[in-house]
């Protein structure tokens, strides 16, 4: 039997919108020391708008975004879907797409008009040796914006630029983590840039960028070699292995079914404060002095 004080707690929870689906996570929550927050979605709002449409060769900005829309319009990405939503506001139509593929953690790559089109991030570029430094990129990249790059046929064809916004509710989340003695950091496959921009504004103890979706569960596991006890929130499928790998595994409850289902706890109003209100509801269940 489940001791009541257990059950009175979970019935509780539940009421705050906080649903325990692992209880021994749940009791070890009352311990954690460290709670590494994914970036986008969990920590920002995971809505991206373009902001700025750089082009780097001879296509123009409307070509630009036709081309990037109608291969993300093959995605669920919220990069993939700020793009296509740019191209509806400007009453631009898609090309016919035919073939494409998503390269996790990197972009997404297809055939349009017989040429082979990448719309990626600044590390696949750089992996592919096709970086080039460019002021009007550094500059958007400076404001902590999210960029992504078009490839056409393998010349660089352009960039475009996306704003996502910090959720208001994350500085207070981090801030009364720090009350209460805990470290907070970030993970994201996103560019150290706006990492950065991010992990200043919400006042991180530190943040790994650019990290692959294989990479995630192994840097908790880096945190967790230190001796440390660690939560980790996330919503994408890319966050599955790493909620699976910490101590206490938390999904925020509009994330992906995979999250949802690899998570111990799920945060019902996708709000980061109940991650506090998760842990004083453990410490309280399991008598851990608050
Ligand atoms: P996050 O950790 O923020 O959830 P992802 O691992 O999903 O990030 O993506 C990492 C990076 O890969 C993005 O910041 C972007 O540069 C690139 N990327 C991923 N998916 C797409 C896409 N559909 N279109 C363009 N770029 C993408
Ligand atoms: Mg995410």
């Amino acid at each position: 039997a489940v001791p009541l004080v257990v059950s009175v707690s979970t019935s509780i929870s539940a009421k705050k919108g906080i649903l325990i689906r692992n209880r021994e996570a749940f009791e070890r929550a009352k311990d954690v020391q460290v709670v590494v927050f994914d970036k986008t979605g969990t920590l920002t709002e995971g809505k991206f708008e373009v902001t700025d449409v750089i082009p780097l060769d001879e296509f123009e900005e409307g070509e630009l975004i036709k081309y990037a829309a109608t291969l993300e319009s093959h995605s669920s990405h919220p990069i993939a879907q700020g793009i296509v939503e740019k191209a509806k506001e400007l009453g631009i139509e898609f090309y016919d797409i035919e073939e494409s593929k998503v390269l996790p953690g990197k972009g997404v790559q297809g055939i349009i008009n017989g040429k082979e089109v990448f719309v990626v991030s600044p590390g696949f570029l750089k992996e592919k040796g096709l970086w080039k430094d460019d002021e009007r990129v550094n500059k958007v990249l400076e404001q902590g914006k999210t960029v992504v790059f078009l490839l056409i046929d393998g010349r660089l064809a352009g960039a475009l630029a996306l704003a996502d916004r910090i959720r208001p509710e994350s500085r207070e989340a981090v801030k009364r983590l720090h009350e209460m003695g805990i470290k907070a950091y970030m993970l994201t496959g996103d560019n150290a840039k706006v990492a950065k921009w991010v992990a200043e504004e919400l006042g991180l103890d530190g943040f790994f960028a650019e990290v692959l979706p294989h990479q995630k569960s192994e840097k908790v596991q880096e945190l967790q070699k230190e001796g440390l006890i660690v939560a980790m929130v996330g919503d994408g499928i890319n966050d599955a292995p790493a909620l699976i790998q910490a101590d206490v595994g938390i999904a925020i409850g509009a994330g992906t079914d995979v999250a949802i289902e690899s998570a111990d706890i799920i945060l019902v109003k996708n709000d980061p404060r109940d991650v506090i209100t998760a842990i004083h509801l453990a410490r309280a269940t399991y008598g851990k002095m608050v």
